[in-house]
């Protein structure tokens, strides 16, 4: 079966094609600036075939997905003879809210609870839904399926994820932790069981995926009983442009001693705080390590900060979990800094953990390892996460139930 998964954001669409029965990625691809000027499409054969980048007018999502067929379709580069040989399509859908523990097929229903998630992921959710009616008047035949980043974490138990709030809140308006990037915390946990040669059902993990976004999460024989992003995905680490976790008497002063307004105070919070915030010279990792520790002092204290907290989190979820088998590190920044992986784990003996400083030093990107010496009781894996290949395997499930 050929799937294709689609991932809609705002003015972007990033998009790979499967075959399921050799789990191979035939095309992939992103549309940029949807709805913008100077909008494009790139394209590539294969997983690893030349990027070729289209100019083209693509005004709204349903035009940018219709070019996606067409290069899928038409050309030297073509992957499909027809539109007719495609098996379905899967959408990454940010918030399901607490209605769905699990990737389901899309119908009129589940849509409409979509849409009810708007108000937890206004940003996110509306580009989603965007995506499944695009391809629901091009296709209307074809079966499309919803996979969330919410769902891994509906296991949660109520203690982890209530806020300590009047009730009211919750029960009225749903206000609690629901947690994000659950689709790539699945997939490098069922790897990691792999690689340590053990069922996922026997295993205690801390899987630690840092991108743009960053979360830990704690997985107890396979299931996530506690993440460190919340209701939105601003809470818990500190992200390249995020604060995570603060004071939230501070947000009250800081409104009131500058007179900011509500989106003032959001812009700040989301979009000016977390390492570019401290180190006021990026938000990317890669230019604040470039000649690290000499870059500068604030470089250097933006760093520290960054790691200071995910090693907060790791020590609270050994709690949590009353253990660990393995540490497990994902997506560009997890993947591809040795420098946060060895501030992290520094001095980390007394519950186990042992870098073999070689190992990390190695950019794994692509590749799967244990950086860990042999006599490490707790071992540290790296594990490229693959979200686009889970929401593909989910849409076939979905499809063949
Ligand atoms: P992702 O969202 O998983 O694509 O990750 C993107 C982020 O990964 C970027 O913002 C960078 O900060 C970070 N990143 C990518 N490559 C490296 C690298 N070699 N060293 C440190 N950070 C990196």
């Amino acid at each position: 079966m050929k799937v294709l998964v689609l991932n809609c954001g705002s003015s972007s669409i990033k998009y790979q094609l499967f075959d399921m029965t050799t789990t191979t990625v035939m095309a992939k691809g992103l549309v940029q600036r949807v709805g913008m000027a100077g909008s494009t499409i790139d394209y590539r054969k294969g997983d690893d075939g030349k990027k070729k980048v289209y100019e083209s007018d693509i005004l709204d999502h349903k035009i940018g997905i219709q070019k996606i067929f067409e290069l899928l379709t038409t050309g030297e580069e073509a992957v499909l003879k027809s539109l007719e040989e495609l098996g379905a399509v899967g959408h990454r859908i940010v918030h399901g809210g607490d209605k769905f523990s699990s990737s389901v097929l899309i119908t009129e229903e589940v849509k409409n609870a979509i849409r009810d998630c708007i108000v937890f992921a206004p940003l996110h959710n509306p580009p989603n839904l965007k995506g499944v009616e695009a391809v629901e008047e091009i296709l209307p035949k074809v079966k499309q399926v919803a996979v969330f980043d919410t769902a891994f974490h509906q296991t949660m138990p109520a203690e982890a994820y209530i806020y300590a709030l009047p009730y009211m809140f919750y029960e009225k308006h749903r206000i609690r932790r629901y947690g994000f990037h659950g689709t790539s915390h699945r997939y490098v946990a069922s790897r990691a069981a792999k690689l340590l040669g053990k069922p996922l059902s026997e295993l205690k993990l801390i899987t630690v995926h840092l991108g743009n976004g960053g979360s830990v999460c704690a997985i107890n024989k396979g299931k996530s009983v506690d993440t460190s992003m919340g209701h939105t995905p601003l809470e818990g680490l500190v992200m390249g442009t995020r604060c995570g976790d603060m004071d939230p008497a501070l947000i009250l002063h800081i409104m009131k001693e500058y007179e900011l307004t509500i989106s003032e105070m959001d812009n700040l919070l989301n979009k000016h705080s977390g390492v570019l915030g401290i180190s006021q010279i990026s938000s990317d990792l890669r230019d604040l390590e470039e000649d690290w520790p000499k870059k500068s002092e604030r470089a250097n204290l933006a760093l520290d900060v960054y790691s200071h907290r995910i090693k907060k989190y790791i020590g609270s979820y050994i709690a949590v979990l009353n253990g660990v088998d393995a540490i497990v590190w994902t997506a560009g920044v997890g993947e591809n800094s040795p420098i946060v992986r060895s501030i992290v784990h520094r001095e980390m003996d007394w519950l186990g953990v042992k870098l073999d400083l070689e190992k990390n030093e190695v950019t794994w990107r692509g590749a799967e390892g244990d950086i860990t010496t042999p006599d490490s009781k707790v071992k540290v894996l790296v594990i490229p996460t693959n979200e686009e290949l889970v929401i593909a395997q989910d849409t076939m499930d979905c499809i063949k139930k």
